[in-house]
């Protein structure tokens, strides 16, 4: 590794290498608002109790701490007075900060509808939520620490950075940043390639500033809708998209993807006060949100072979993050409230079985034209120089035979 890189940073950690890895699951908790009654739940550490459930199954952990079941366990649990820079800081070491190296990294909200995944990911409702230093989520964070590292980056190194931003309302896929086309998007799946929205657009970004400037009219031209739950409720799932791509001065370009996903909630409609055209988002939500959970269920299943993908557009579009090649942070956003109870629950039971799920990560990196041309005369001249050498061994096995049929006595 180059130690004058400032883009790297300096400490070895055993995330930066190629191999398995596990789902990472983050729990963030969403504070009371006046005169809400608090559930049950119970937070200790990494673990949260709910009183009367039933939380991961109970299994021996290292360094002998035996649990009963009782507890549900995370990698990380957010309590209700963390910051936006706290559940930040943990998806930029886990995920974030690799996608500069040529590592994949996915970061998906998840929760019931009105428990935050809209305020983790992106902040406040309204655009000036991304300005907001205290306010701003992870996507306006992300984008600033992409590109402040590649201001520092002193490798010589040059970079490219597009953005995308798809939605995906009633089953259908659209291009937040064309939201005037009327082309219907298609997912697209090859061997070399993985899965690709086909036609979507990819807008080469300079700036975080440029990028900030996109992302806001993408959420301008999302489609929200006021629920009981949630007065602007998202009623789709969206998915920006950065691709990074590094060529470093000897050659090799490096290209990481990092998507961001905040989901559509679960809703039960009894609650949201669902109708018409909103009942009907809500069922295309709930098919969805349970394609993710059969694909998650059959992931952390390690007898079954058949990951059903294909079976919502969400689940094929996140493909690669689900047992795939790509870091992935699954943040469960949460209600505290006594009247969510059931939802977090549920919830809960989503993130603790995410956190059986195993990718395969591994740096994509490949070699520009004129070092492939370096290599191969490399390699031709090293064929060169071995063919002589055969030619010469050659002649000297045919000498020491002509010699042996002229010994008298010899072979024969
Ligand atoms: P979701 O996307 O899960 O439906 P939102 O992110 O839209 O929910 O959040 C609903 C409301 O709650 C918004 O007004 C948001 O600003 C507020 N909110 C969510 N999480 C927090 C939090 N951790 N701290 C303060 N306000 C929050
Ligand atoms: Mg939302």
């Amino acid at each position: 590794m180059d130690p004058n890189n400032a883009a790297i940073p300096a400490e070895e950690d055993k995330n930066r290498h190629d191999g398995e890895e596990r789902c990472r699951v983050i729990i963030r908790l969403k504070p009371l608002e006046k005169g809400e009654k608090e559930g049950p739940m119970r937070v200790e550490g990494e673990k949260i109790f709910v009183p009367g459930v039933q939380g991961t199954p109970s299994r021996r952990r290292k360094g002998g701490d035996d649990d009963d079941g009782s507890a549900f366990h995370f990698d990380q649990v957010f309590p209700t007075d963390c910051t936006q820079e706290d559940v930040f800081q943990s998806v930029l070491q886990n995920s974030v900060s690799y996608v500069l190296e040529g590592f994949n990294a996915t970061v998906l909200a998840y929760g019931q509808t009105g428990a935050g995944k809209t305020y983790n990911m992106f902040g406040p409702p309204g655009g000036e939520g991304l300005d907001d230093q205290d306010q701003r989520g992870i996507i306006p964070r992300a984008l600033d620490e992409i590109f402040d590292r590649i201001e520092r980056d002193q490798s010589g190194s040059s970079f490219e950075v597009k953005l995308s931003m798809v939605e995906i309302y009633l089953e259908e896929l659209l291009d937040l940043l064309r939201p005037n086309s009327c082309q219907r998007l298609r997912l697209r799946e090859s061997v070399y390639q993985g899965v690709w929205v086909e036609g979507l657009s990819h807008h080469p970004i300079a700036s975080s500033r440029a990028a900030l400037e996109l992302v806001l009219d993408g959420m301008a031209n999302r489609t929200v809708g006021a629920t009981n739950m949630n007065d602007a409720s998202s009623r789709s799932h969206c998915v920006v998209s950065l691709r990074v791509e590094r060529a470093t001065q000897d050659g090799v370009v490096q290209s990481g993807v990092l998507h961001f996903a905040d989901l559509a909630g679960m809703e039960r409609v009894d609650r949201t006060g669902a109708q018409g055209q909103t009942l009907e988002e809500a069922k295309r939500i709930n098919l969805s949100l349970s394609a993710l959970g059969n694909c998650i269920g059959a992931l952390s299943d390690p007898f079954r072979t058949h990951i059903p993908f294909r079976d919502a557009k969400l689940t094929f579009l996140l493909k690669n993050s689900l047992g795939g090649n790509a870091k992935t942070t699954l943040l469960v956003a949460c209600s505290s409230r006594q009247r969510d109870a059931d939802e977090t629950v549920t919830a809960l039971r989503f993130g603790a079985r995410a956190r059986a799920v195993k990718n395969v990560v591994r740096v994509n990196q490949k070699l520009c034209a004129q070092e492939l041309q370096r290599l191969l005369d490399k390699l031709q001249e090293e064929h060169r120089v071995l063919q002589g050498y055969c030619l010469a061994l050659e002649q000297q096995l045919d000498a020491a035979h002509s010699k042996e049929n002229a010994t008298p006595g010899g072979a024969g």
